[in-house]
């Protein structure tokens, strides 16, 4: 086996074996918890191959039962190159959803494209999918089309105003450096928002009704983050920021397009985790590090399944109104943001040096978990 090579962030090497032993083992978890009786049935979600996505699926499948189809854009394998890790968690969780006899399928495309929304729908007609009463959207992407112009927005991840300087910690090894980052240009705002805002999320809502493919009472959820105010200058008052907030305003026009049918979007802030999309964005890493030390010690901190496990049970299925904050959106990240969590994390980063973040941190959890997800 090829030991792993990892440059900023990101591991050049995969290991397909430890990939799909790692979605086994999220289904084994989810498998150990009663069943979802209440769940859905038939869910789409678009970007399934990992993260947040991904658990999203094993919570649907293997939880509540649900058929899904599964939506990613992963490099398949050549003869002298493995395939990006997400392809392998998708052969994964298609193997293990035939072995329990749960239709599963998974299209690998770019999502961004109305030839795979086309996809989608002729697929679900193909396999007899009446419509899905789920729609989960956790893409994390650094580019996108735009179907209607040609035009290829890339997103960035840059503060908005001025600029930034602070620590950064590299995942894979530890080590902390000092970095300034450039505020964002008008162009790389709107590239971020073009990308990672709402507007293909609209998209995709517009096509599936248009096909008939909601049911009624569906559900659309998209995903966000917010942080605390420490993290504000590269995430939420940031480029990234700017999207989501796109993102938190388009629910509003989807849920109205959704009204005939009962349905509703929503978007669902999630806790911060180390994931592919994550583990590149600077300066948060040392608040993730020092933020799984504080939430481990307290026994409070959950993985992607735990997340979408608590979405699913206590938030969008556990009967009644879903509880949302005075903006409509389901919190996710209530314990990540408890007073107490926050206080303890803002005295590690107030102490924080190269030497200590170590033993102040968790850096081997984080270097842990950002191996697992390439399979080591
Ligand atoms: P991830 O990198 O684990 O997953 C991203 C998914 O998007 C993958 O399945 C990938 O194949 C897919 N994808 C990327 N480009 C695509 C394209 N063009 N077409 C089809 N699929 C494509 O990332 P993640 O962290 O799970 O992020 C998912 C969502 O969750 C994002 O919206 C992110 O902002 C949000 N979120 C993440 C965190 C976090 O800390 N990781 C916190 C809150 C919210």
């Amino acid at each position: 086996m090829k030991a792993p090579r990892v440059i900023g962030g990101v591991c050049l090497t995969v290991n397909p074996k430890g990939c799909m032993a790692s979605v086994r083992r999220w289904i084994n978890e989810e498998r150990g918890r009663p069943p979802l009786l209440s769940g859905p049935k038939s869910v789409l979600v678009l970007g399934c191959s990992g993260g947040y996505g991904l658990a999203a699926r094993v919570v649907a499948a293997f939880g509540a039962g649900a058929q899904t189809l599964g939506v990613s854009f992963e490099r398949p394998p050549t003869l002298k190159r493995r395939a990006t890790p997400g392809w392998y968690n998708n052969l994964a969780f298609d193997a293990a959803a035939a072995e329990a006899e749960l239709f599963s399928e998974t299209l690998v495309a770019d999502a961004f494209l109305d030839e795979t929304r086309q996809a989608v729908i002729d697929r679900a007609r193909e396999r007899g999918i009446p419509h899905f009463d789920l729609v989960i959207y956790s893409l994390a992407a650094p580019q996108r089309t735009d179907p209607v112009t040609g035009v290829t927005h890339r997103s960035a991840i840059k503060p908005i105003g001025q600029p930034l300087s602070g620590q950064t910690m590299d995942v894979a090894s530890g080590v902390l450096s000092d970095v300034t980052l450039t505020p964002a240009t008008p162009e790389e705002i709107e590239g971020t928002v073009k990308v990672m805002g709402g507007e293909d999320w609209l998209l995709w809502a517009r096509a599936l009704k248009e096909a008939g493919l909601l049911a009624d009472g569906v559900r659309m959820v998209a995903l966000s983050y917010i942080g605390p105010s420490s993290t504000y200058a590269i995430y939420r008052s940031g480029t990234l920021g700017r999207a989501k907030e796109h993102l938190e305003s388009t629910a509003d026009e989807i849920s109205r397009l959704l009204a005939p049918l009962n349905g509703r979007a929503q978007v669902s802030v999630q806790k911060a985790l180390i994931t592919r999309a994550s583990s590149v964005i600077p300066i948060m890493s040392v608040y993730v590090c020092a933020m799984y030390r504080v939430m481990k010690a307290k026994g409070v901190h959950e993985g992607c399944l735990e997340q979408m496990d608590r979405l699913f049970r206590e938030r969008l299925y556990a009967g009644g109104e879903v509880p949302v904050d005075e903006a409509g959106r389901i919190r996710l990240d209530d314990w990540e943001l408890r007073a107490d969590v926050q206080a303890e994390i803002e005295a590690i980063l107030a102490r924080v040096t190269p030497d200590n973040l170590a033993e102040l941190g968790d850096t081997e959890g984080c270097r842990r978990e950002l191996m697992a997800l390439y399979g080591f």
